[in-house]
């Protein structure tokens, strides 16, 4: 097992429970991958917003190299802990993205529905490279198939919230991520 590895093991029942060292010490380990593999390259750091922007701000905080970055916002939620299946995109980007190394950094994905919808959005403004660092997976959801070039945690099927990621609106601003009621 590599040192990356090693951060990526939660306890495998109860509940999920991400504290705030956890969340900074593998943030700093997809940084030092990420810096490896865009050396050079001037990468394009995309933040889906709004449950991404703690991460995102780490991240780049994280990443001592030139870089440029763009937000876009999509919904499908709502107020709900399901996804409708139906994806609207609520602001789009400032910047081009033709000839960019583009990295996509979202919050969670859970069916796949959202990141598939974006992918293929994205795919047709011409990036020389696409690709995609989310902060958490719920693998046992998914309904589409996505790649996830970069992956901080895989959890278990249970509705998480902190760190960005919202409970009905509230929450976004805990240092740390919970699915405890
Ligand atoms: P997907 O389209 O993959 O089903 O859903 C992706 C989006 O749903 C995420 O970007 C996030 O906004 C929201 N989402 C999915 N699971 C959770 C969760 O457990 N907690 C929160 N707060 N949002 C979630």
């Amino acid at each position: 097992m590599t040192v990356f590895q090693q951060h990526n093991l939660l306890p495998s029942d109860g509940p999920v429970q991400i504290s705030e060292a956890q969340l900074l010490a593998r943030v700093r380990e997809l940084a030092y991958e990420i810096r490896r593999d865009y050396e050079g390259k001037n990468p394009h750091l995309i933040c889906l917003l709004n449950g991404a922007f703690l991460f995102h701000a780490d991240l780049v905080r994280l990443l001592d190299m030139p870089l440029t970055i763009d937000f876009m916002q999509t919904s499908s939620y709502g107020d709900a802990k399901q996804s409708s299946g139906e994806v609207r995109l609520v602001k789009d980007l400032s910047f081009p993205l033709s000839g960019r190394h583009v990295l996509l950094v979202e919050d969670i994905i859970d069916t796949g529905i959202t990141m598939n919808y974006i992918l293929r959005s994205l795919h047709e403004r011409g990036p020389a490279t696409l690709r995609v660092a989310s902060l958490l997976s719920k693998p046992s959801r998914r309904k589409v198939e996505v790649p996830v070039d970069y992956l901080g945690f895989t959890i278990p099927d249970a509705f998480v919230y902190g760190y960005g990621l919202d409970r009905a609106q509230q929450d976004r601003n805990l240092s740390f991520i919970t699915s405890q009621k």
